[in-house]
This record gives C-alpha cells, sequence and structure tokens, in this order.
C-alpha cells in the first residue's frame, strides 16, 4: 500500500537558528502542568532546520504559521539598548517600527514559500499592532505573495478573538480565501482570551471562514467537543497537546483519542509546532494514538490538512 501523504499544518520557521533558540527560550509552555521528559526538538528553527526536518520525517509539505510577538520584539530591543539609554524614547521608538516589522516578517515568510514549493505560508496578523484597515491592505498584499492563511496567538498578542477590531478582518479573510489558524488553550491570569469557547462568536457570524484551532484547546481541552459538536466548520490541529499527555491539566492518550473522535478524526489535522517539537516523533506519536482506526490517524497525517486548508501541492 502507498504511504500516506505527512503533512505538517502547524510549523514555525525563523530567519535564524539562533532566532529561533530566542523564541523557544521566551515562550513558556505551563498551561498543562508539570511532565518531566517532554521531549522538545534540538532545532532552532530555521529554514534549513525545517526542510531537514521535513526530509527526515517523510513530509510532503508544511504550513508555517509564524506567530508575531510584539512583546518579544520590545523586550529584546530595550535588552539591547545602552547603559543609561533613555527607555521611554526608546521604547516609543520600537513601537513607531512594530507595524513595518511585522509586514516585514510577513513578507519574508512569503519569500520563503516562494523559493520552497513545499512550504505553504500563515501570516501574522496582530490588532494591537496595525490597525484593522491596515492589516486587511497587508493581507490584501501578502494573499497576492503566496498567502494562504493567518496566524493569530490571542494570549501572547492578548485580544478576544471576537474584538470589534478583528471582526472586518475576518470578513477579509472569507474574501480572500484565507484560512484563520489560531493558537487555543488557557491564559494566566483572569481574561481567557483563546479558550475554545472564545471562539464561539466568531465561528458563529462567519460560518464561511475556515478557523483552525490549534492544540485542540490545549490546557481548556474540555471545552473542545461542546465547540466542535456546535460549530461544523471548526477544525483543528493536534500539536503540542499530543506531547503532553498525561501532564496534570492534558488528556491522558485515551481522553484525548477519545476526543478526536467525538469530533470527527476528519477534522483533526496534525501539526509539529517546529521547532519545539519534532517532526518524524510527531507521526509516531499520532500513530500510537488509541481507539483511532489506522485510516483515521493516517487521514490526520496529511489528507485532512490538504482538503481542510486546501493546498496545492
Ligand atoms: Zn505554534
Amino acid at each position: 500500500m502507498a504511504n500516506p501523504i505527512v503533512v505538517d499544518a502547524h510549523m514555525h520557521v525563523y530567519e535564524t537558528k539562533a532566532e529561533g533558540e530566542r523564541q523557544k527560550a521566551g515562550y513558556e509552555i505551563w498551561e498543562y502542568g508539570a511532565k518531566p521528559g517532554v521531549p522538545f526538538s534540538r532545532y532552532g528553527g530555521d529554514v534549513e532546520d525545517a526542510l531537514a526536518a521535513m526530509r527526515r520525517g517523510g513530509y510532503a509539505h508544511a504550513v508555517t504559521v509564524n506567530l508575531f510577538a510584539a512583546d518579544l520584539a520590545r523586550a529584546e530591543a530595550l535588552a539591547t539598548l545602552p547603559p543609561g539609554a533613555d527607555r521611554t524614547r526608546a521604547l516609543a521608538d520600537i513601537d513607531a517600527t512594530m507595524g513595518d516589522r511585522l509586514r516585514a516578517f510577513n513578507r519574508w515568510a512569503c519569500a520563503v514559500a516562494a523559493t520552497h514549493p513545499a512550504v505553504t505560508p500563515f501570516v501574522a496578523v496582530d490588532p494591537g499592532v496595525l490597525s484593522a484597515e491596515a492589516n486587511i491592505a497587508h493581507l490584501r498584499e501578502v494573499a497576492g505573495l503566496g498567502a494562504r492563511g493567518v496566524k493569530l496567538h490571542p494570549v501572547v498578542q492578548r485580544f478576544s478573538p471576537d474584538d470589534p477590531r478583528m471582526l472586518p478582518v475576518y470578513r477579509a479573510c472569507v474574501e480572500l480565501g484565507l484560512t484563520v489558524l489560531s493558537h487555543s488553550g488557557t491564559a494566566r491570569g483572569a481574561t481567557q482570551y483563546a479558550e475554545p469557547r472564545a471562539f464561539a462568536e466568531v465561528l458563529r457570524r462567519f460560518p464561511d471562514l475556515t478557523v483552525v484551532l490549534a492544540h485542540l484547546g490545549g490546557g481548556s481541552w474540555r471545552q473542545t467537543a461542546e465547540l466542535a459538536r456546535t460549530f461544523p466548520n471548526v477544525t483543528f490541529d493536534c500539536c503540542e497537546i499530543v506531547e503532553w499527555t498525561g501532564a496534570p491539566h492534558a488528556p491522558s492518550d485515551e481522553a484525548l483519542a477519545r476526543l478526536i473522535r467525538d469530533i470527527g478524526s476528519h477534522r483533526v489535522m496534525l501539526g509539529t509546532d517546529f521547532p519545539w517539537y519534532d517532526l518524524d516523533r510527531t507521526v509516531e506519536r499520532v500513530m500510537a494514538l488509541p481507539l483511532l482506526s489506522r485510516e483515521e490517524k493516517e487521514g490526520m497525517l496529511g489528507a485532512n490538512a490538504v482538503r481542510i486548508l486546501r493546498l496545492r501541492l
């Protein structure tokens, strides 16, 4: 029998290995509670690393869903200030360039994909960095450069998915055929920006929008089945959570498999969150899930992503 197609629906790629290492060091994964021995990738995650990992894991294609973290960009810029520099002034200068940084970051992601046809780019949108109008104008530009979706991280970017500044952006995504992939999970603090039920209003208002909730709800995974039942238009990737099973706030392997079966495995895609986790290992994790049939798991490896994300391979 032919090998199933393998597609990574959720990976990150960085301009340099050092930048990838910095982003990994600055992103704490706490929401599942402690789990000793989670096998993190040793890759820094530049383009060369990503292509090598794809070859090693037998991946036909990958979707890059780069996160733009303005807070981290601010912290990095402040860290390089000489002693005695005016921090308030420096912060204002950094913020004045944040929109340009975001746009340059997205153009770079599109340029990578333009030279590497095995990669499809999703670009970052942040309503705190650009106005709705500016975000939409930029989306029109990058859609012309090959972008096929947007990546949101409501926790890091601190906005609710149904924030009024985002509604015109979703409308533009429907019009441009862009998928919206968002981090989902538990937020530290009172406002649960990205728990599954926080997406209900967006799903209700935009039934024609392709929405992917990453991590199957993460530490708030117990809300996921109900959201999926209510909204047939919501789909998921299984990255991160597939490595954290058994942690205090994560499902067991069996509970994760049951959740995927309840949602319908055809709505769940493999993602790796590379360079956090390894591509070859993630295939093994999906194929080792209990309860699901071999056909269901093979669909999750890649065929579901090709169909849901309308990938041109
Ligand atoms: Zn990610």
